[in-house]
């Protein structure tokens, strides 16, 4: 993805307050991210315990910035990441609640997912899959790994 700034960040948010936005910390290492390796921003406030945030490009190659609660607590039994979709994953999966955009979220309308805890789904979806057979061409299933990636996350961000 594109190398965001702060102020991009902070004008995204779909389904936050402009008091939420202005609240949040950028992670840590914001200014070393290697943006080339990311199909999205996603991390946990430093600060605030509960909360989260994923900025997510759409196919248009708009900006959905998403608010996030986590749950404080992790599924009993192994999840599998709705947006990495991986099965072997070596990190926690969480489901992630989000308030919806506009009246539906006044409401108190969430939409929750399944999503690797720190937002590793970047990071997954490059490794190199297993090899099914052989002349498999793993290069070209990793690229499509991070393809599909990137329109479940938008396709997630369109719901909310
Ligand atoms: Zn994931």
């Amino acid at each position: 993805m594109l190398a965001l700034t702060d102020k991009d960040i902070r004008t995204s948010f779909i389904n936050a307050s402009r008091k939420e936005a202005a609240d949040l910390t950028l992670p840590a290492e914001f200014d070393s991210l290697d943006w080339d390796r990311l199909d999205l921003l996603g991390w946990r406030d430093p600060k605030l315990e509960r909360r989260a945030y994923a900025i997510v490009p759409t196919l248009e190659g708009e900006l959905i910035g998403i608010l996030f609660r986590h749950p404080g607590s992790r599924p009993r039994t192994r999840a599998q990441c709705s947006w990495c979709n991986d099965a072997t994953l070596p990190n926690d999966v969480v489901l992630y609640n989000a308030k919806r955009a506009g009246k539906a979220g006044k409401n108190g309308n969430t939409v929750g997912t399944l999503i690797c805890e720190d937002f590793e789904c970047s990071r997954n979806a490059r490794r190199p899959p297993k090899t099914w057979y052989e002349g498999f061409d793993v290069e070209e299933a990793r690229l499509l790994q991070v393809a599909e990636l990137q329109l479940r996350a938008a396709a997630f961000a369109v719901q909310v």
